[in-house]
């Protein structure tokens, strides 16, 4: 019998299940329930698809009842698990961003780029085998499209700044927005006083500042009371996580910029978001060391300080399209 993850379960028929990518409490799969259908909001990679089929079994919730899968992005800790779960499941439909969705049935490129970071033997490590999805399973979710899930409506937005290929989720049911990465990461192990440390995440190669701004307040505009985040779960106090989010993409696009003309960037970055992050967790009365602070984010600040200079590199190289 495969051991369950953990599930937190919620009103409105939501739950966060783990989906064992790197440690627990990393990146979270959303379950959607309405009735007698379900959906999964996002996959982590091939390796969480054991867990998950067993949360489903647990719930007794059969492969046949899930509708959709929705991914958020095609970053692989959010799609890898994608065309695994699409084997596992006859009925779901893989919604994904139109910029995402050739990817996902051919994902030869996708999978070239991601080798090419972390090489042939890590990827199979983190990521096993990707599969082409038939076309006929993928449903092209451009701005605004309205999905019912057993009558209950979900809009997805198109949300770029993280990624192009990236929208969200709104479910006014229940006041909340499933927002991948576009409103940042905030691990449960830095809650400090019953409040979220939430920052963004700039990995690579399309973090895009304005876009990034803009994308949260759209969907503050939406009124949430709650965000789903695949890094991860509930987060709540939105008002306050957007403010700080405007500010922090500010705070590191300053960082990056401060280490243009320096020729080996990438230490002086990692070295300042590092210092940086530590002083908002102090702020934030983080019960965490700095050491077991740091080495949480550790994957994010090294992955944040890459996307940052790729960003730099392209202001650089055409100052005038990102200055406005
Ligand atoms: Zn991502």
């Amino acid at each position: 019998m495969e051991q369950l993850p953990a599930i937190i379960d919620y009103p409105d028929g939501i739950s966060v299940i783990d989906a064992r990518y790197h440690r627990p409490g990393r990146a979270a799969i959303h379950l959607i329930t309405e009735g007698d259908k379900a959906a999964l909001v996002d996959t982590g990679t091939r390796f969480s698809v054991p867990g998950v089929m067993a949360a489903l079994a647990h719930k007794q919730i059969t492969p046949e009842q899930i509708d959709y899968i929705f991914l958020t992005h095609i970053h692989l800790d959010h799609a890898g698990g994608a065309s695994e779960f699409m084997q596992q499941l006859p009925n779901a439909r893989l919604v994904v961003h139109p910029r995402g969705a050739s990817h996902m049935a051919n994902p030869v490129k996708l999978i070239a780029g991601v080798m090419a970071v972390y090489g042939e033997s890590e990827f199979r490590r983190v990521y096993g085998e990707i599969r082409p999805i038939s076309v006929g399973r993928i449903i092209e979710a451009p701005d605004d499209t309205l999905i019912e899930l057993n009558g209950r409506p979900l809009r997805l937005l198109d949300t770029p700044g993280h990624a192009r290929h990236h929208y969200c989720i709104h479910d006014a049911r229940s006041a909340s927005i499933f927002t991948g990465d576009t409103f940042g990461v905030s691990y449960r192990e830095l809650d400090a006083n019953g409040l979220e440390f939430v920052f963004p995440t700039t990995s690579p190669v399309q973090f895009d500042p304005e876009a990034a701004h803009a994308s949260i307040n759209r969907l503050m505009a939406l009124r949430p009371k709650q965000a789903f985040l695949t890094h991860y779960g509930r987060i709540r106090n939105l008002l306050h996580h957007a403010s700080q989010m405007h500010a922090l993409i500010d705070a590191f696009v300053s960082i990056v910029q401060q280490a243009a003309e320096i020729p080996d960037r990438q230490p002086f970055i990692m070295k300042a978001l590092q210092d940086f992050l530590w002083e908002r967790l102090t702020a934030h009365q983080c019960a965490l060391t700095r050491d077991a602070a740091l080495s949480l984010l550790q994957t994010d600040i090294r992955l944040n300080a890459q996307g940052l200079e790729i960003w730099l590199e392209q202001t650089l190289r055409q100052p005038d399209q990102v200055a406005g």
